[in-house]
């Protein structure tokens, strides 16, 4: 059983990392982006505030997401453990976890701004399932669509050049933060840290992150 947790800018793989992972682990992976992408489909109450706050590039309020979070990590599918994507991304949010569940180990894609503005840019997504793509690092079989229905693949509306920086603004300020709150919680013993050069393939660092898993976790 393990509980990981995906550190990272946007853009920095962080979620096609979480996937792969994920398959090799046989436990979900949650993205907390994609959670809020499909409340947008399904609740007519908060899909303005949620769809408005992604369009600007801003982060929901902390007591919002955490909410939903909790929901889903103590469902069932969660019992063998779960990797996060997205989530905490401010320190509340990593209070409020850390008092509903332990996690065991923190993976960080650090990054540096230009790659992030190219991978973004360059980023696909099958809207219904939340899959992503990317033109050139991780291109889809059939030019722009998807590998596994056919569907025709998409833009993210906030993975435009303008709400990029925003949402970048607001990784500086909020969620940076939290690389030394769990370099704090690493040297406490509470949990596993590991930091990985984000602009390296895929491959290379799907394997660095599952040689570390198997040397240390599993
Ligand atoms: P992502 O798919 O991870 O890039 O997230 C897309 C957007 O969803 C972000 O730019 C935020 O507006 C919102 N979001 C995702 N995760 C969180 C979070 N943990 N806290 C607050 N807002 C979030």
């Amino acid at each position: 059983m393990i509980r990981i947790i995906m550190l990272g800018a946007p853009g920095s793989g962080k979620g096609t990392q979480a996937n792969l992972l994920s398959k090799y682990l046989k436990i979900p992976f949650i993205s907390a982006g994609e959670i809020l992408r499909q409340e947008i489909k399904k609740n007519e109450l908060t899909k303005n505030y949620i769809k408005n706050t992604i369009n600007q590039g801003k982060l929901v309020k902390n007591n919002f997401i955490i909410r939903l979070i909790k929901k889903n990590i103590q469902e069932k599918n969660c019992y063998n453990g779960f990797i996060l994507d997205g989530f905490p991304r401010t320190i509340e949010q990593a209070q409020s976890l850390n008092k509903t569940i332990p996690i065991h180990c923190v993976i960080h894609l650090n990054s540096k701004y230009l790659d992030i503005i190219e991978r973004i840019e360059g980023r696909l997504i099958h809207e219904p399932s939340g899959r992503t793509y990317h033109k050139t690092f991780n291109p889809p079989k059939k030019n722009n669509i998807d590998d596994i229905t056919g569907d025709l693949l998409s833009k993210r509306k906030d993975d435009k050049k303008r709400i990029i920086k925003n949402r970048l603004k607001e990784y500086d300020i909020y969620t940076k933060p939290l690389v030394n709150w769990f370099k704090n919680e690493q040297i406490q013993k509470k949990i596993e840290y590991l930091e990985l050069d984000s602009s390296k393939s895929i491959n290379r660092i799907n394997k660095k992150i599952i040689d570390y898993i198997n040397r240390k976790i599993k």
